[in-house]
């Protein structure tokens, strides 16, 4: 880092800066220009973190050289990581297509829905049995019968489950069922669920949280690496805007903008992103072409009877054309759909 001093900082404050670093472990190196005075700090970063720099008499700024989320970013690590869900790999250029009803709500149903979106080529079921709901008299979800449901029809359809864990007291049991966690947008910042499921090494999807900076989402993400879990996919599921005539504001630059910053996959939501069925295959497609690794889609086949996002959910036939065309594309832009070791 640079540590910019103030254009009159005394002599006795630039060695008192000095003094601070080298007292951290680390060198310093003064430059005198003919303006300002730097100093650079040489050896590793992390170490200055125990110290507000910026408090010291003198300093007028302090210039980090490193981004702070040190494990998810390209300077760690230049290869894109391929996070593997039960032998469905995403990352690297192997899409996830990741679907399914927004809530787990009966057997037949998510039977229903899986052997819809099977067909249509999705590797990924999706449904969740915990739901972050903002109203605490709507839907909160089937709790561990939904995680047996979800399991039980990825099983027979062989697909790799992903389902969301909101409460920290939670993962050992969601642990058991699912084949990824998903950490909702609600709960991006959520630090000790953070800990929780970087202490497993289950993958994890990372939903951006709805008012959270890129920056916010990666170090989210630091989190769960700096626990030792390396497997996780982040998620652009569109952040809040003035322009409230679609749900959210679909964050299409945050695919680009995440692969020159970070390793970790990225995946696009426009599900949730715009909350229209009409919109849905537009922005599913803009995210593969801005480079996205996969795509998460709600599927229901009653929408109407949905007891969980329903407006926004694709039928199963416009899931399959959806599908269809993102295969095409995929084709065209190079990249593969795995399937699972001995899907059926
Ligand atoms: C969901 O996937 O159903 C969900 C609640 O998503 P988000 O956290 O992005 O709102
Ligand atoms: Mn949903």
């Amino acid at each position: 880092m640079i540590i910019v001093l103030k254009l009159h900082a005394t002599e006795q404050q630039i060695e008192h800066v000095i003094q601070r670093v080298e007292g951290m472990g680390l060198r310093a190196h003064l430059s005198r220009g003919t303006y300002r005075t730097i100093i650079g700090v040489i050896g590793d970063e992390a170490k200055t973190q125990v110290a507000p720099l910026e408090a010291i008499p003198g300093v007028a700024q302090v210039v980090p050289i490193l981004p702070p989320f040190k494990l998810a970013s390209i300077e760690a690590q230049p290869e894109p990581t391929v996070v593997e869900v039960a032998g469905v790999k995403i990352g690297g250029g192997h899409l996830g297509m990741i679907a399914g009803p927004c809530a787990v709500e009966s057997a037949e149903r998510m039977d229903a829905i899986a052997a819809a979106v099977k067909a249509a080529g999705a590797n990924i079921l999706r449904g969740g049995a915990f739901k972050p709901r903002t109203s605490p008299y709507a839907y909160q979800g089937m709790g561990e019968e939904g995680l047996k449901i979800l399991r039980d029809t990825g099983d027979r359809y062989g697909m790799p489950v992903v389902t969301e864990v909101m409460d920290p007291r939670r993962v050992e049991l969601v642990y058991r069922y699912t084949d990824m966690f998903q950490i909702g947008a609600r709960n991006m910042q959520n630090f000790n669920l953070l800990t929780e499921v970087g202490q497993t090494r289950k993958p994890v999807l990372l939903k951006r949280g709805m008012s959270a900076t890129v920056k916010d989402l990666l170090m989210s993400a630091e989190y769960i690496l700096s626990e030792g879990n390396a497997n996780v996919v982040l998620c652009e599921r569109g952040i809040k805007s003035f322009d409230n005539t679609a749900r959210n504001l679909f964050d299409v630059a945050a695919v680009p903008l995440v692969r020159t910053m970070s390793h970790l996959p990225i995946i696009v939501d426009p599900s949730h992103a715009t909350g229209r069925p009409d919109l849905i295959p537009a922005c599913a497609l803009a995210g593969l072409a801005a480079g996205a690794d996969g795509v998460h889609i709600e599927v229901h086949n009653c929408p109407e009877e949905a007891l969980s996002d329903g407006p926004q959910a694709l039928l199963p036939e416009q899931y399959a054309d959806l599908a269809d065309q993102m295969r095409r594309l995929a084709e065209l832009l190079g990249k593969a759909i795995s399937q699972p070791a001995g899907a059926v």
